[in-house]
């Protein structure tokens, strides 16, 4: 029997350990490198990867980070941890270094998928789904509309948005993230033939990439001047007013799961949006319910009430998880 608790993260209370807590705990497993996800915690368990975004995200944050004890668990390698449990790591497909935490206790299987996708990519381990008694998954597309195209068509659609503007003597500027999406989007491009001019941000986080072992097209970092017939990636963090300053010309695209919704590029102040997702898509997480065929679902982040009814309805026992709420689980 696995027991369960959430409140601003989840907590496996016979471990004493949780799982992507929002505040500062004693044991915590980091799912991934995301600031979201980073608090300090005085011992915490991460992969290799992510480990190593830590450390490169730690520099005038590093206060928020910590931990005293790092307990780098390479993906499959199943761990004993004193607190009376083992604990293997599973890549998640989200971005580079992203784990699922599968902890066993007394013949007992719970798997915390942490944010996943199905899709593979060219910059992120593919994922590997274990089987497990009690799964507690995120469910940030959690409705049924939020279905992504296939990969190669939505690149196509980028590529197609990058030539059209650079032929109109624009500046194509991608938007997405520096852990995740703009590295992908870069690996995406090569074969494009593109010339690419890289934010700061983006130029660490992919020399970074390289050392991990993950190929690119060639790129310079971006500096006022650089535009001339290049494509810039840009994290959507940087403010579109800054940016159409800064850059001249710029025609911004933002690639996101929710360019699904209407108006989104509107919404967003940008002159198109496509939908590449880190995540899972509605399809994907029901999917990955049927790989993992846990006896119980908990569906946490995004639409997790909506995906647990609609779990419900396919015949699982599945329910939402709420801040302050105690379970037990079997
Ligand atoms: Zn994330």
């Amino acid at each position: 029997m696995i027991r369960l608790a959430f409140d601003h993260g989840i907590l496996l209370p016979d471990m004493g350990l949780w799982l992507d807590p929002s505040r500062g705990q004693d044991f915590a497993f980091i799912s991934h490198a995301h600031s979201d996800h980073v608090r300090r915690h005085q011992r915490v368990i991460v992969s290799p990867g992510t480990q190593r975004f830590l450390q490169l995200r730690s520099g005038p944050h590093a206060r928020d980070l910590g931990p005293a004890a790092t307990h780098v668990l390479p993906f499959g390698q199943r761990t004993w941890f004193d607190a009376g449990f083992h604990a293997t790591l599973y890549p998640a497909g989200h971005v580079l270094g992203s784990a699922q935490i599968l902890t066993e206790r007394d013949g007992a299987r719970l798997l915390y998928s942490g944010d996943f996708k199905l899709r593979e990519g060219p910059a992120c381990e593919p994922i590997q789904v274990p089987r497990a008694d009690t799964l507690v998954m995120e469910s940030t597309f959690g409705r049924p509309h939020y279905l992504f195209p296939p990969r190669a068509e939505v690149v196509a659609d980028i590529i197609a948005f990058c030539k059209i503007n650079l032929a109109r003597g624009r500046v194509p500027v991608l938007l997405g993230y520096s852990l995740g999406k703009g590295p992908e989007l870069l690996a995406s491009l090569a074969e494009a033939g593109f010339d690419f001019a890289l934010h700061e941000a983006l130029f660490s986080h992919v020399q970074l990439y390289q050392e991990l072992g993950v190929h690119f097209p060639e790129h310079v970092q971006h500096t006022p001047g650089t535009e001339g017939g290049r494509v810039l990636l840009f994290p959507p963090s940087v403010r579109r007013s800054h940016l159409r300053q800064r850059v001249p010309g710029a025609a911004i695209a933002h690639i996101s799961g929710w360019a699904v919704d209407r108006g989104t590029s509107q919404r967003l102040g940008v002159d198109a949006a496509f939908p590449l997702s880190d995540h899972a898509d509605y399809r994907d997480l029901l999917e990955y319910v049927e790989r993992v065929q846990p006896r119980e679902v908990y569906t946490v982040h995004g639409f997790a009430a909506e995906l647990a009814r609609d779990l419900q309805r396919r015949g699982w026992n599945a329910r939402a998880l709420k801040s302050g709420q105690q379970l037990k689980l079997l």
